[in-house]
C-alpha cells in the first residue's frame, strides 16, 4: 500500500503535496518523493524515510510550479532506496509517474524496453510505466493517449498520477485494483489515495471508478475508459470532517482509535438499537431473501478475517447458518462449490482491498447474492454488493486496525441476532437480553481503558521478548490470532495465535521460562478448559499473561498477570477483549 497525491493550481506547491502525503503517510512510510514542473522544467526529490526527511529537505530547497505529484512508499518491488522512491522518470527526465499498486507483468516488459535502449533507475515494478509513456510519446502519442497505450500493455492493480515536461498544464490519474479519488476545486484540482489528503481543498469530488483515466487540468476534469471514450462524471460531497483524521492530543493515531472505540460503540447504539430493536434498514437486501439464504462464505483479510472467524460462531449458534471463512487471497484463487442460496460476504474496512474485492467479483461471476460489512461508505466494495452494512467506525488512520475490528464485530453481530430473531432460533425475551448485553459495551469499554495500568505493567516486562503465545478457545480462539498478529505488525516481536486445545500438538515443545503466553480465559463455557492450559503453561515455566473475567481471583494464584475485563455474556467477550490485547500490542511497540 503507498499513498499517492497530485496537484495542478495556484497554491504553494510544494506543501499541498507534503500536507496530503501525511495524511498519507498511514499507507507507507518507508521513503516518500515529490515532483513538480516549474518553468516548463522537471523538479523531483526523494528520500529515505519517514515524511519529516522529504520535508526537511525541501524547507532547505523548496520546489516551486503550478502542479506536481507525490508518493509515500511502501515498498513491495525493490528496497526502500531513494532510487526506488517514487515518482520515477524516463530516460530523458521530462516525465514522472507515482504508482500505487503491483504491475504483475513488470518483469517481461522492463527486459523488452531494455532491449529497446531504455535505461532503468530502480529495481522497481513501477518503472516500466515511465518508460512505457516515453516510448509512446516518442512515437507521437500526446500523453493521454500515450497513458492509455501503456495501460493496455500492463497487467496487475495500479492508482497512478503522471505528469510531463511536454504538457505542464495537465495532470493525467488512472485507476485498476487501488484507490484514486479526485478533488474538484475552483481554479486548481487535487488527485489524492483517499479523501483525507483532499478535505482541506475540497468536499466536492469524484471517485474514479476501476478502468478510468482522468485528464485534470486547473479548470477542468475529463474522465476517459480505457479505450479513450469520454464518460460522465458523477460528482459527490464528502460529509464528514478533517478534524476526524487529527490526533486530538494522543501521541499516536493507534492511540486515539483505540480510545475511540467506547463512543464509537455509543453511536453504533444510537443509530442501531435505540429503540429496542436492530436497526439494519440501509442493508439493501429484504428480510425474504435472507430467510432463504443457507450457506454463508465468508471472504476476508487480515483482521477482518479474524471478525469473519467469530461471526462464523455466532451465525451458527443463532442462525443456524451453515458458514465458511476464507481468506480473499485464496477465496478468489478457488473453485468453490456453490448454489443459489449461497451468500458470500465480505468484510473490509477500506472497501478497497485488492484481494476482497477480486473475491466479490469471482462471487458475482457465479451469479450469487454479495452482502459486505464495510467501514467507508460507497467504497468500491460497498458499490458492487448487493447489500451493505456500514460499521460507522469512522476515519482509520493507524495502519494496524483498531476501532475497525470492534466495529465490524458490532455489525455482525446486530446482524446474526436480526437474523437470528427473523428465524425464531432467538426468542423474545433472549432478543432483549441480548440487546441489553450490547448496550452495556460501551460503558464497560470506557471502565477497561480508563484503567489500564497492569497492561503497561506487562508491556513493560516482556517489550524485549522475542516470541509470543496467544491461546484462546472458542470464541476467543480468534480473539488470540488477533492479538498475535496486532503484536507482530507494529511491534515487529514474533507472536503465534493459537486455539488452545491445539497446544499440546507442537507449540508446547516452544515453551520455556522465555516464552510469554497469552491465555484469553473469561468466565464461559470453555474457563476450565483454558485454566488446565495455564496450568500446562506454568508447567513448562512459561509466563502466563491471563485475561481474565474481574473478580476472578484463582486465576491470578496461577498466572504471572492477569489483565481483567469486566462481566458480560461470553457471547459479548471477544469485543472487550480486543481491547486490552491492541493496547498491550500498542505499549510494546513503543517501549522498542
Ligand atoms: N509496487 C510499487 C513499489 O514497490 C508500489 C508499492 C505499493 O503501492 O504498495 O514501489
Amino acid at each position: 500500500m503507498c499513498g499517492i497525491v497530485g496537484y495542478i493550481g495556484p497554491k504553494d506547491i510544494d506543501s499541498v503535496l507534503l500536507v496530503g502525503l501525511q495524511r498519507l503517510e498511514y499507507r507507507g512510510y518507508d521513503s516518500a518523493g515529490i515532483t513538480t514542473i516549474c518553468n516548463g522544467e522537471l523538479g523531483i526529490r526523494k528520500k529515505v524515510g519517514k515524511l519529516r526527511v522529504l520535508d526537511a529537505s525541501l524547507r532547505d530547497e523548496p520546489l516551486k510550479g503550478n502542479l506536481g505529484i507525490g508518493h509515500t512508499r511502501w515498498a513491495t518491488h525493490g528496497e526502500p532506496t531513494e532510487a526506488n522512491a517514487h515518482p520515477h522518470l524516463d530516460c530523458q527526465g521530462k516525465l514522472a509517474v507515482v504508482h500505487n499498486g503491483i504491475i504483475e507483468n513488470y518483469a517481461s516488459l522492463k527486459e523488452k524496453l531494455i532491449e529497446e535502449g531504455h535505461i532503468f533507475q530502480s529495481d522497481t515494478d513501477t518503472e516500466v510505466l515511465s518508460h512505457l509513456i516515453e516510448k509512446y510519446k516518442a512515437k507521437g502519442d500526446g500523453l493521454k493517449d500515450a497513458v492509455l497505450k501503456t495501460l493496455k500493455e500492463v497487467k496487475g492493480a495500479y492508482a497512478l498520477g503522471v505528469i510531463s515536461e511536454d504538457e505542464p498544464d495537465k495532470l493525467i490519474a488512472a485507476r485498476c485494483g487501488s484507490p484514486l479519488i479526485i478533488g474538484l476545486g475552483k481554479g486548481e484540482n487535487i488527485i489524492a489515495s483517499d479523501a483525507a489528503a483532499i478535505l482541506n481543498h475540497t468536499r466536492q469530488v469524484v471517485y474514479l471508478e476501476e478502468g478510468q483515466l482522468g485528464v485534470i487540468t486547473r479548470k477542468q476534469v475529463v474522465i476517459y475508459d480505457l479505450e479513450g471514450q469520454a464518460v460522465e462524471i458523477k460528482p459527490q460531497t464528502i460529509k464528514w470532517d478533517a478534524e476526524e483524521i487529527e490526533k486530538s492530543g494522543y501521541e499516536h493515531f493507534m492511540l486515539k482509535e483505540i480510545n475511540e472505540q467506547p463512543g464509537m460503540f455509543k453511536n453504533i447504539i444510537r443509530k442501531r438499537v435505540a429503540n429496542g430493536s436492530i436497526e439494519l434498514e440501509e442493508m439493501g437486501l429484504d428480510n425474504e431473501q435472507f430467510l432463504k439464504v443457507s450457506r454463508i462464505i465468508i471472504q476476508a483479510c487480515g483482521t477482518s478475517w479474524h471478525a469473519g472467524l467469530i461471526a462464523k460462531y455466532i451465525l451458527e449458534q443463532y442462525v443456524h447458518l451453515h458458514t465458511e471463512v476464507d481468506h480473499s487471497s485464496e477465496f478468489r484463487y478457488r473453485n468453490p462449490v456453490v448454489d443459489g442460496e449461497t451468500l458470500v460476504m465480505a468484510i473490509t474496512q477500506s472497501g478497497e482491498t485488492a484481494d476482497t474485492l477480486a473475491g466479490i467479483r469471482e462471487a458475482k461471476s457465479k451469479f450469487l447474492k454479495i452482502f459486505s460489512v464495510c467501514n467507508v461508505v460507497d467504497s468500491s466494495i460497498a458499490r458492487e454488493s448487493d447489500a451493505v452494512i456500514y460499521t460507522m467506525a469512522g476515519t482509520e488512520i493507524g495502519v494496524a486496525s483498531t476501532k475497525a475490528y470492534t466495529a465490524h464485530l458490532a455489525a455482525l453481530y446486530l446482524f446474526a441476532i436480526y437474523l437470528g430473531r427473523l428465524k425464531w432460533i432467538i426468542n423474545d425475551q433472549e432478543y432483549k437480553q441480548m440487546l441489553d448485553q450490547f448496550k452495556k459495551i460501551p460503558r464497560l469499554m470506557e471502565q477497561m481503558l480508563s484503567n489500564n495500568k497492569v497492561i503497561l505493567e506487562c508491556a513493560q516486562e516482556y517489550y524485549q521478548a522475542d516470541n509470543f503465545l496467544f491461546l484462546g478457545r472458542g470464541l476467543n480462539y480468534p480473539s488470540a490470532l488477533e492479538g498475535a498478529l496486532k503484536l507482530k505488525e507494529i511491534s515487529y516481536i514474533h507472536a503465534t495465535g493459537y486455539p488452545a486445545g491445539e497446544m499440546k500438538h507442537g507449540p508446547i515443545a516452544l515453551i520455556d521460562s522465555k516464552m510469554p503466553v497469552v491465555c484469553i480465559a473469561p468466565k464461559g463455557e470453555v474457563y476450565e478448559k483454558m485454566f488446565s492450559n495455564i496450568r500446562e503453561v506454568k508447567s513448562r515455566q512459561g509466563k502466563v499473561i491471563a485475561v481474565a473475567t474481574e473478580g476472578d481471583k484463582e486465576i491470578a494464584k496461577h498466572a504471572d498477570q492477569v489483565i481483567y475485563i469486566p462481566e458480560i455474556d461470553e457471547i459479548f467477550s471477544p469485543i472487550l477483549v480486543a481491547l486490552p490485547l491492541q493496547l498491550l500490542a500498542y505499549h510494546i511497540a513503543v517501549l522498542r
